[in-house]
Formats: C-alpha cells, structure tokens, sequence
C-alpha cells in the first residue's frame, strides 16, 4: 500500500528535475513510508522526458505519465490525480517554489485529521506589478465566485484519497485546480509558507497562459459577470426611455425641437451601447466557448507513454 503520492507537472525542466529528485527523496525516506513520485511530462521539448526516465531506471518509485504534447499545468496536474495510488496526494510545482521540506509539516495536518491542506503563499518573490495583479485577481474572484477560493493559495496542497477521487470525478474540461479543490469541500485547512525562487530556468507560464487561468476561475465559478450583462442591459434601458421621454417633451411641448443639439452626443452614446453590447457579446462568448467545449467531448490531455504506471484505456 502507497502511503504518499507526489504529483509533479513538469513543462521543459531540465534543470530542475535531479534536485527536485534529491531534496523529494530525502524528505520522503525520513517518514519511512511507502511512496511514488509521479511526473506528468508536458510535451517538453528538452531533456526533461530524457532525465526523468534515467530516474525512472533506477528508482522504481518514479513514475512517468508522457502527454503527446503541451496541454497546461492544469491538465498536467489532473492526470496526476487520477493515477495517483496514495492514501495521501501531494501536488508541488517541478522549478522548487514549493520546497519539499514543509511537506511533513502539511502531513501533520493531514493527521490531526483535516482531508485537505492547501498552501498559502506568505510572500511572492515576483515583481510588484505582477503581486499587485494576483493581490487584485484573488481578492475579485472570491467576490464573485459561487464558492469560497481561498486567498493566495495556489495548486501546491496535500489530499486525502476521498478527496482526490472526487475531484477525479468532475469530468470538467477547462480545469481550474484550485477552485474544483474548493469545490468538493471537506475538511480544508491553509498553511502558510514562504514561496521560493524558482531554482533554474525562465516561468513556463506565458502571459496567455496566465490569462487563461485567470478566466477559466471566473468563467468555471461564477455568474456574476452573467449578471452584471443584465444590470447593464436593465440601466441603459431605463436611461433611453428618460431619453425618449425628453425628445416627446421638446417635440410637442416646446417650438426648439429642430434645434435639440447633441450630434456629438448621439454619436458617443451609439459608440457607448456598441461597446457595452460587444462587451456582453464576449462575455456571453466566454460561456458558450465553455459549452462549446464540454459538447465536443474531446478528452482533456492525450497520453504518448507512461512509465511504472498501469492503464486500461490510455486515452480518456
Ligand atoms: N507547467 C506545465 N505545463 C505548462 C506550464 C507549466 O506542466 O504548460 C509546469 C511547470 O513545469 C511547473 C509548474 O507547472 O512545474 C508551474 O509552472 P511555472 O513554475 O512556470 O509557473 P509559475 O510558478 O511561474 O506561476
Ligand atoms: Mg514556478
């Protein structure tokens, strides 16, 4: 029986894979347990694939899962789930931002008896831009969303089984780790931890990427923005009629209807309600895409290989 599972996405991390081997090592033979190390290889495109199977050849505890090609750290991080053996699951970036060294500190909540332990990051080592940006997306996601997000805390947390199986169940394509996380609830706890630098390389999240996140959390957990479409619709509605209402009263009830100016007016207003109406229209898009996307049906990542790792049907 598999005590630990450690779930690592891993996207071009060649240099950061035999550290992060060594210091995951380390840590897991001082608990004197049964464990697995699973990396979910992205469609790198280094010698990521390369170095982890040298690892896998001499240390059966390695386990590979090899996608066909890049589908996200999301992606990457549900496929970990759902082949995950462990009574208990760990998911942890592969650059070292999140230090193996604070995992039995996130045990012991496990065995004080909470089912999940999220990390909460204490502080970021990025830029004050891009801190400013995540302070501001967290705290608006969690105004609106259906659910309770906790603040700063990102995909690096300890599961018990029960709740990886559940998450493992929502068949959801854009996959927003950390909300479905919150989703299934059980008993949650956050700690706090100081976010490292990453060790080697360049972030392998690009702005677009980033972005996608940020929507996939918006779009996947709330209907505000749904909402706020029909408050729009509701007041500029309400501000023609009183428009309407002003144009009868010049018409008929006074002899300056010719000379109403506001030509300038007209046209900035017609700009206002094309933009707000092009404005709902992608918003509305965000949802259909989502749809669109569930409709289709097609799996959410394609698996070329695995290594050390059982299964029925390689792609679904
Ligand atoms: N990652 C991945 N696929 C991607 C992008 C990233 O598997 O398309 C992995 C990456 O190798 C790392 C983790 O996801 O282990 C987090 O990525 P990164 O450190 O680049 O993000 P950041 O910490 O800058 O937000
Ligand atoms: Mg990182």
């Amino acid at each position: 029986m598999i005590k630990y599972s450690i779930v690592v996405p891993i996207y071009n991390e060649e240099k950061n894979i035999d550290i992060l081997y060594q210091r995951l090592t380390k840590v897991l033979t001082a608990l004197k347990k049964e464990y697995e190390l699973i990396f979910v290889n992205d469609g790198s495109f280094d010698q990521t694939l390369f170095k982890l199977i040298n690892l896998y050849q001499k240390d059966s505890r390695v386990k590979i899962i090899n996608f066909s090609r890049n589908f996200g750290h999301q992606m990457a991080v549900s496929a970990g789930l759902k082949y995950a053996q462990g009574e208990i699951v760990v998911v942890m970036d592969a650059d070292l931002q999140d230090p193996p060294e604070v995992l039995p500190q996130f045990f012991k909540k496990i065995d004080e008896g909470y089912d999940v332990v999220y990390a909460i990051r204490k502080k970021r080592k990025e830029s004050l831009f891009m801190r400013l940006a995540y302070a501001t997306y967290y705290r608006f996601l969690k105004a609106i969303a259906e659910i309770d997000i906790p603040l700063d805390s990102g995909d690096f947390c300890v599961m018990r089984r029960k709740v990886v199986k559940a998450i493992n169940l929502l068949p959801e394509r854009n996959r927003f780790v950390r909300g479905i996380r919150a989703w299934v609830g059980f008993k949650q706890i956050g700690l706090e931890y100081e976010r490292d630098r990453r060790y080697a390389g360049k972030s392998k999240y690009t702005f677009k990427k980033i972005m996608k996140l940020a929507f996939d959390g918006i779009f996947s957990f709330s209907y505000v923005p749904f909402k706020f479409m029909f408050y729009l619709g509701f007041f500029s509605l309400f501000f023609s009629f009183l428009g309407a209402l002003f144009v009868f009263y010049m018409k008929f009830f006074t002899s300056h209807y010719n000379r109403v100016p506001g030509f300038a007016t007209t046209v900035t207003l017609l700009i206002f309600i094309g933009g707000l109406q092009l404005f709902s229209m992608g918003i509305m898009g965000e949802y259909i895409k989502r749809i669109y996307d569930e409709v289709k049906g097609r799996p959410s990542y394609i698996i070329d290989s695995v290594f050390g790792i059982k299964i029925e049907n390689q792609n679904s």
